[in-house]
């Protein structure tokens, strides 16, 4: 009996609308790339490199720009004798201090068999063998370190570029890419490293519907089958994409979710259809997944909002959701935060999109207030936070939504009524 058989009727090479896919080229990025290269050039003329520093939201092509680029400046260095390039690209993703990013530097310079500890050396005899790694290894050397937003202290990022001038580095010219998806990062910086990192900034700007088509096109042609694709769906994913981030990587997952959705139904085509449940599904994902990351007290005031909304109650003041919220603190043996530290759960609500905010005028002599409503389907919202609605107690507005063959139902609280 067979089991499994080939189902490529769709895709010829599905791969390519993965995350580690690099494309041959890069779509309507002409001016950033200009711009990138123009600073990359000392490096061709056999001088200090710049310091470099990226920054834009996610998915607008910062890592692909990057990749691109040094492809080209390694091949074309090549055919200078009087050149020695080397790049080192670091993802800081999972590092949190500019200790770890140097020791990983460190190794990622050493042969296997000369590999140092990560953790246990004082940081600045980590900085010694990384300044004697580097002058080991001479020539230019490119360091990229991407989506250095996750690391909370900037040693790092002050030591490596002013390393020359402080007279810790001899031989190697050293230049720094920084390259950042989060915008407050950049003005966070504190000066002296701004004026050593940012000498050359390039910011990436969000795609709109029209670049994005573009990007979904090239990427279309390797990955589906010539007429898989029905006319509307590029187009479609496109929108929403420029819609929601001008994220081309969320668009990219779109069209890949559209396609998994008309294979799985043995379509010859993916259609218009297949986009838009592909999008709900995916949403549906990230939500589940924002909610799961959020701390108790998080769910707690989700938990609150979600009870009055229902009771029709939504939108709310800050201070409205407050009671409800410190009587379920209170159920699931919790000490309520204060009130403002409650606002900010509000406020990170909002931000993940599953709350949405309203700001209000108090009139000629008041400031401005925020209502909060709830933004999104209550199933979904219950699904992700069932060991909160476990401990504080079924209210009973969402007892109706509460999946009534559960295994462990947790048991209905009569005396809500006063909450
Ligand atoms: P960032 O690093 O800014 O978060 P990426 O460089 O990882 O974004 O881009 C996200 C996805 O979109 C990758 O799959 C990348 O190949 C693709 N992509 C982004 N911009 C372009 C472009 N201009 N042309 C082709 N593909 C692109
Ligand atoms: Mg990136």
């Amino acid at each position: 009996m067979v089991l499994f058989e080939r189902d490529n009727d769709i895709y010829r090479d599905r791969d390519a609308l993965r995350e580690d896919y690099q494309p041959e080229a890069l779509v309507g990025r002409d001016e950033e790339l200009q711009t990138y290269q123009a600073a990359l050039q000392p490096v061709i003329n056999g001088e200090q490199p710049n310091n470099i520093f990226l920054y834009g939201k996610t998915g607008v092509g910062k890592t692909a720009a990057t990749k691109y680029l040094l492809a080209h400046l390694k091949d074309d260095a090549a055919q200078y004798d009087d050149i020695d390039l080397s790049v080192i690209f670091l993802n800081c993703d999972g590092l949190t201090s500019s200790y770890q990013i140097a020791t990983r530097l460190v190794n990622s310079l050493r042969s296997e068999a000369n590999q140092i500890s990560t953790t246990g050396y004082p940081l600045a005899s980590v900085y010694e063998m990384l300044w004697e790694d580097l002058d080991d290894r001479g020539g230019s050397i490119l360091v990229v370190l991407d989506e250095i937003d996750h690391v909370n202290d900037d040693s790092i990022l002050y030591q490596l570029p002013r390393a020359r001038a402080n007279g810790d580095l001899d031989v190697a010219k050293v230049g720094l890419i920084g390259i950042s998806n989060d915008f407050s990062f950049r003005d966070d910086l504190s000066p002296k490293v701004k004026s050593s990192l940012c000498e050359q900034e390039i910011h990436f700007p969000a795609y709109n519907a029209e670049n994005l088509r573009a990007i979904l096109e090239q990427r279309g042609d390797v990955a589906f089958h010539d007429g898989v694709l029905s006319d509307e769906v590029i187009p479609l994913c496109a929108a929403y994409g420029a819609k929601d981030a001008g994220d081309a990587r969320q668009s990219i997952d779109l069209l890949m979710k559209a396609g998994d959705l008309a294979r799985d139904e043995e379509t010859a085509t993916i259609t218009e259809e297949h986009v838009r449940r592909g999008r709900r599904a995916l949403e549906r994902g990230r939500i589940k997944e924002g909610i799961n990351g959020l701390t108790e007290h998080g769910h707690l005031v989700l938990y609150a909002l979600l009870t009055l909304d229902l009771e029709g109650e939504a939108p709310l003041r800050s201070r409205d959701v407050r009671p409800r919220y410190t009587r379920f603190a209170e159920l699931a043996n919790r000490d309520p935060l204060v009130p403002r530290r409650m606002r900010d759960h509000l406020s990170e609500l909002a931000m993940l999109g599953i709350v949405s905010v309203t700001e209000r005028n108090e009139g000629r002599r008041g400031g401005t207030y925020r209502e909060y409503a709830l933004d999104m389907d209550v199933e979904l919202i219950l699904s992700a936070m069932m060991e909160t609605v476990e401990v504080v107690g079924v209210h009973d507005s969402v007892a109706p939504y509460v999946d009534a063959d559960a295994n462990a139902e947790p048991p209905t609280l009569e005396d809500f009524s006063e909450v």
